[in-house]
């Protein structure tokens, strides 16, 4: 699951909990960053195999430090418990139920990741692994993610009020994710290696934590001086 985690950052967002899209964009993919991390520090293991999966490169074999059952549990409750002092120092409005949805957004990623991983999500520790393997079936796959992303968005601009001009660069946002996707899932690549493939995703990751920061400034002085 690449693009499609994102549908829960936007579908999480509401006028009443306030999270920052871009907090909403780092907890979705909060075990990414920590897999692609401990991949880099030669913790977790990674293979990338051209044809691996259909709709995937990566084999995973071990990355139970962030993939595991047991693991997004327990990170999902760090990434709760973290988010309230967060906002202290970023100076963010808090809401009681905010904690709660960064937690649940962390934990969504193992749910998603669960559709779409074969059989390489151990339970925890190394053991018991599941994984349903939608990534052997690339068409199927690529619609999921763009159908779930097309829900967040849709659900995003509906529980949110925002100027037209950022509507419209949400939108764009979605078409820029999805052209994203069409090349991760479509467009032949010679394998990486694990740690320049890792190196990528805390780059690509990060670029959409920024855009996503800028995307919810679009429009707001205009808003405040028309007051
Ligand atoms: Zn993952």
């Amino acid at each position: 699951m690449f693009v499609g985690h994102y549908s829960v950052a936007f579908a999480a967002k509401s006028e009443k909990n306030k999270i920052p899209l871009w907090v909403l964009f780092i907890a979705v993919q909060f075990l990414d960053y920590i897999w692609a991390t401990l991949v880099l520090l030669g913790i977790e293991k990674l293979r990338v195999i051209k044809g691996f999966t259909a709709g995937s490169m990566l084999d995973s074999y071990f990355h139970p430090y962030s993939h595991s059952l047991i693991a997004a549990m327990i990170w999902s409750g760090v990434a709760a418990i973290g988010y309230k002092p967060l906002c202290g120092w970023l100076g963010y409005a808090y809401s009681k139920s905010a904690a709660l949805i960064v937690g649940l957004a962390v934990f969504s990623h193992w749910i998603l990741d669960l559709i779409a991983h074969p059989r390489d999500l151990a339970i925890y520790d190394n053991k018991w692994k599941v994984g349903f393997g939608l990534w052997n079936y690339r068409d199927p796959e690529f619609a999921l993610e763009i159908a779930l992303l097309g829900v967040g968005i849709i659900l995003y601009l509906a529980r949110n009020v925002m100027p037209a001009i950022r509507k419209k660069a949400i939108v764009v946002f979605g078409i820029f994710l999805v052209i994203i996707q069409i090349g991760d899932t479509y467009v032949p690549r010679t394998p990486l290696t694990d740690k320049a493939t890792v190196m990528g995703v805390w780059i690509f990751y990060t670029l959409f934590v920024v855009m996503a920061f800028f995307l919810e400034k679009i429009g707001s002085r205009r808003q405040i001086n028309s007051r």
